[in-house]
């Protein structure tokens, strides 16, 4: 197999008929070379081509017309780059190549030009099909003399942050990718390591009565320890452990803990009736056996469905809605509680909410937050408010951080809320505290 790979590396692909990885990266060698032997420097840039969604185009059209595909592409290439470029290819459907070009704007012309020429449609089995295809670009210029490999590597590099965020699809590299691709890897495996040695843990916030100001339960949300820096919070790893799909576990650990801590004050605080609430993830939303995991939980503490709630966005619903509903039915048959998080943020339309079995909304915090000084604000409060209670939901204004929020709030029929008004989200031993201290009160 590694003899294989090697010979495919060293040869032409039969595929495309290019040179492969290790010719093209011997061109790049005597290119950089000869920039060392001429005064004034030649222009040099090198390009990394990956097609958009070839996995799709294999998956759905097999691989025949896959490699019609990519045959068709390297045609186009050929056909528009200068014998100088080297085109090679690099790996599946993945190219290089070379440009003598080293200003910027020339080059952002050219692979404009060239990216036009590649998307017009091609046809396969019956469909017309533009495919787009993402590049990276370094613009080879600094001394010492690079190495070819981490040319490519860069190359590489920025063709990904092209991938994600660039709608013209190509990306000239900067200093900074490479050491922010470096410190992705190093979350990633920091992350890991986190969940094997338990560093996380749950915060928890009260969510209150505005009326009677009563801790009727809480939100469970998830904090990181480190060691030098305290606790992060998920805004700073909650995406990547998603993407990493360490939230299979993670997910399962929260729902698990929350479980576990709600059962602990239930026992304790008899006379409260508390009630815990847990952020589900988008991943979580499309995992197997979700439905299994959370039953065998609640079976093995003994836990009622109905006291726990999960927390839900409207972008997880909206993306597959027969699904999701399908999914709700079945967490609500574990007589789970569902609630819609950040409610108001969404593109949803408001004419789906009476199909999902849903038994809360949370106000967004940032209309919540706005309330005393804009007015577009409350009236956007005051018809979510209305809406829920039209179609006999709770609602939670979430973030509320003054008296006169309360006051507006209430005013506006909003019956629950939390927020740092009331408390911040804290460790279980204060939350302990703060219920301990309230059934004084209330006794
Ligand atoms: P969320 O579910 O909407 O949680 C509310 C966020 O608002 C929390 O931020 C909370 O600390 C913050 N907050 C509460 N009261 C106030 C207030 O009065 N003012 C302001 N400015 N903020 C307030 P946090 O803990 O950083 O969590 C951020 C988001 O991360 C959460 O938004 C949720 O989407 C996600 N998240 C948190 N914990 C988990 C978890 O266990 N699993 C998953 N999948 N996501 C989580
Ligand atoms: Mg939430
Ligand atoms: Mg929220």
């Amino acid at each position: 197999m590694v003899g294989q790979k090697a010979l495919y590396r060293s040869t032409y692909d039969q595929l495309t008929l290019l040179p492969g990885r290790d010719i093209f990266l011997i061109n790049l060698q005597k290119q950089l070379e000869c920039q060392l032997m001429v005064s004034p420097r030649l222009p040099l840039a090198v390009v990394f081509l990956d097609v958009d969604r070839f996995k799709l185009i294999n998956q759905s059209f097999g691989h025949p017309l896959g490699d019609k595909v990519l045959r068709i592409f390297a045609r186009r290439l050929a056909a528009v780059l200068p014998e100088s470029a080297h085109l090679s290819r690099i790996g599946g459907d993945e190219f290089a190549f070379l440009l003598p070009v080293y200003d910027q704007s020339t080059v952002q012309k050219l692979l404009s030009h060239i990216q036009e020429d590649l998307s017009k449609p091609i046809a396969i089995a019956q469909h017309r099909l533009s495919i787009s295809s993402s590049m990276g670009v370094v613009m080879v210029h600094s001394k010492p003399v690079p190495k070819p490999e981490e040319l490519l590597r860069d190359a590489h590099t920025a063709m990904y942050r092209a991938k994600a965020l660039n709608e013209y699809r190509y990306e000239i590299f900067a200093t900074t990718m490479h050491e922010e691709a470096v410190q992705r890897l190093e979350l990633e495996s920091h992350l890991l390591r986190a969940f094997e040695q338990e560093e996380f843990l749950l915060h928890y916030q009260p969510i209150v009565c505005l009326k009677t100001r009563r801790i009727l339960g809480f939100e469970a949300l998830i904090r990181w320890y480190r060691e030098d820096e305290g606790f992060v919070s998920p805004g700073q790893f909650i995406q990547v452990v998603e993407e990493t799909g360490l939230i299979i576990n993670l997910g399962q650990w929260i729902f698990r803990e929350a479980c576990r801590q709600l059962a602990v004050w239930q026992d304790r605080f008899q006379r409260q009736d508390l009630k815990m609430s847990v952020n589900l993830s988008r991943r979580q939303f499309l995992q197997a056996d979700l439905v299994e995991q959370f039953a065998a939980t609640l079976k093995a503490l003994n836990l009622e469905g109905r006291h726990v709630q999960l927390e839900i966005t409207e972008s997880m619903i909206m993306r597959d809605i027969d699904k999701a509903e399908n999914l709700m039915q079945r967490l609500k048959g574990l007589g789970l509680q569902l609630a819609i998080d950040d409610f108001g943020t969404g593109y949803s339309s408001l004419s789906y909410l009476h199909k999902f079995p849903t038994d809360t909304l949370k106000i967004d915090q940032s209309f919540v937050g706005q309330m005393d000084a804009s007015r577009d604000d409350q009236e956007i409060v005051q018809t979510i408010v209305t809406l829920g209670q039209k179609l006999g939901m709770k609602l939670v204004a979430e973030g509320i951080e003054t008296e006169i929020q309360v006051t507006l709030l209430r005013e506006l029929g909003c019956e629950l809320g939390q927020g740092y008004f009331f408390a911040r989200p804290v460790g279980s031993d204060e939350a302990t505290a703060i219920l301990a201290a309230s059934e004084g009160e209330n006794s």
